[in-house]
């Protein structure tokens, strides 16, 4: 499964970048093209680390699209995994959330590219499991893509409900949280939960333990947002589509996106939620040689 030959030969170490629970990430060159990639360094030792690591290197190389962080190769020094990926030179929208204050035009396009990622994911019947702002890359081009799927499941016709508790505590679904039989649209609830975290900088119950959040998910169901009068309409709308407790009422990535996300399909919608192209300057400016992600991180 992983590459036989000499990783140090072929990359060029040039940063490290940040580290995670399993290990850290480093920005590295090529040698033979010259371009930049991220390699994440896995240290194998440890509980169902070697499954996680397997799981995500399946799916990465299985499902390959332009919303999902590319695999481009791995390779195994002694007990560490070398998983190779696309280099995203914007980081994490994390880290986006807490530099800077996103307006409801900046949300729409982020959220467009991510429901993209998920319509993707669950048309091949994949659950995420573990959506989060960490775990949304962007790059500088205006590109948002998926990553880390450790946690995520292929559904079979055997397994097509999983009932493992799986993901971050506070971006658990309901059903997640209660042990309940479940399915992609667990994905949707976590993703509205980044919504929360795009407008709050962090998600609901983020100053309780895990237990209480848990706790507190099961019981409340839907969120209350801080500051919903401050909030448009559309964008409150699309919200509460994400995050409906009971899973039927709840709205798959696909239908967000027909009804919800103005051009996604290269369709104008009239009621639709109208991100705009993912770029962050006024449409009539020239070209610009600076990348337009940029704005955000300043
Ligand atoms: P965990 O894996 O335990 O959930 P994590 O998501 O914080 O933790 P990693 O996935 O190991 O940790 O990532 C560590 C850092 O590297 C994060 O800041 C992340 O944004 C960054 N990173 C991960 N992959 C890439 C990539 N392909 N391009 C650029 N930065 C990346």
């Amino acid at each position: 499964m992983v590459n036989q030959e000499n990783p140090m030969m072929k990359y060029t170490e040039l940063e490290h970048i940040g580290s995670g629970g399993f290990g850290h990430v480093v920005r590295a060159l090529n040698n033979a093209t010259g371009g930049e990639v991220a390699i994440k360094k896995i240290n194998l030792q440890g509980l169902g680390r070697k499954e996680l690591t397997v799981n995500e290197i399946v799916i990465m190389k299985r499902y390959r699209s332009s919303s999902v962080v590319n695999y481009l190769d791995s390779y195994l020094l002694g007990e560490e995994l070398w998983l190779v990926m696309e280099y995203m030179d914007g980081g994490a929208l994390s880290d986006v959330i807490h530099k800077t204050c996103l307006s409801e035009d900046h949300i729409a396009a982020i959220s467009r590219e991510c429901l993209q990622g998920l319509d993707f994911l669950h048309s091949n019947d994949v659950i995420h499991r573990d959506v989060k702002s960490d775990n949304i890359l962007l790059r500088t081009d205006g590109s948002v893509k998926l990553t880390d799927f450790g946690l995520s499941t292929q559904l079979t016709p055997e397994q097509s409900r999983p009932c493992l508790v799986a993901g971050t505590p506070w971006w658990m679904a309901p059903e997640v949280v209660t042990g309940q039989p479940y399915g992609p649209k667990v994905d949707i609830w976590s993703f509205g939960i980044v919504g929360i975290e795009m407008l709050e900088k962090e998600p609901p119950y983020w100053d309780q333990s895990h237990t209480s959040a848990r706790r507190l998910i099961a019981t409340v169901g839907t969120p209350k947002l801080r500051q919903p009068k401050l909030l448009s309409a559309l964008l409150r709308d699309f919200l509460s589509c994400c995050l409906q407790t009971d899973e039927e009422q709840r709205w798959s990535a696909k239908e967000l996106l027909q009804v919800k996300c103005e051009g996604a399909a290269g369709e104008t919608g009239s009621e639709g939620w109208a991100p705009p192209p993912l770029k962050f300057k006024a449409s009539d400016e020239p070209p610009s040689s600076s990348p337009p992600l940029l704005v955000l991180f300043k």
